[in-house]
């Protein structure tokens, strides 16, 4: 029995090191991103200035076609007071510095998508998530805030144009990925508006 025993404790060593290496292997990427510049000020990812209503005025020409919870909804629509598909080919802006970390066709439903993740002032993490683009800009790396990212798109024609535009936190179960843009549970979702208003 001893024997067995003496046996085994090498193999429990070995796994107990083998355990204890691999978190330090996964966090070394972590600790590269730290480098990203923080994203201390936010500003609207439509417009030509860096605020703008979700009311249709005259202030800004744009609006939210669909605020953040409506319908379920998970994201806000960005679209031109102009209507149709007038904003197709409009600039779509990063909202804070941050580093691009998703940008590719997400398939039918979505067209182009990119995902900017901003660390915070405090350490905390957001990501922003811009859907059915017409062109992506910018693939991957640092980006600044107001940097030109993509231009308004319709998914392929699934849509009139518009930017469907998605604000998460560190609860987001789907983090660096795209969901289907609507559900009755929205942990993990904030107000993209109400977020940018709070950080501007
Ligand atoms: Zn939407």
């Amino acid at each position: 029995m001893l024997c067995k025993f003496l046996i085994f404790l090498p193999a429990l060593f070995f796994l107990f090191v083998s355990c204890g290496t691999t978190p330090t292997a996964e966090t070394e990427p972590q600790s590269g991103k730290s480098s990203t510049s923080i994203a201390k000020k936010f500003s609207y990812p439509v417009g030509e200035k860096e605020v703008v209503t979700e009311a249709r005025d005259k202030q800004d020409g744009w609006y939210n076609a669909q605020d953040f919870g409506e319908n379920n909804h998970l994201g806000e629509d960005w679209n031109a007071n102009s209507g149709g598909n007038s904003d197709c080919g409009e600039p779509v802006y990063a909202v804070a510095n941050g580093e691009i970390t998703y940008a590719e066709d997400a398939g039918a439903d979505w067209g182009n998508v990119i995902i900017i993740t901003h660390r915070l002032p405090n350490g905390k993490r957001v990501q922003t998530l811009y859907g059915h683009l017409e062109k992506i800009l910018k693939t991957s790396g640092e980006v600044k805030r107001r940097e030109k990212v993509g231009t308004v798109g319709n998914a392929d024609g699934k849509y009139l144009c518009h930017l469907h535009f998605e604000l998460r936190d560190e609860n987001c179960l789907l983090w660096d990925r795209v969901f289907i843009g609507y559900s009755p549970v929205r942990t993990g979702w904030l107000d993209g508006s109400d977020f940018i208003d709070k950080y501007r």
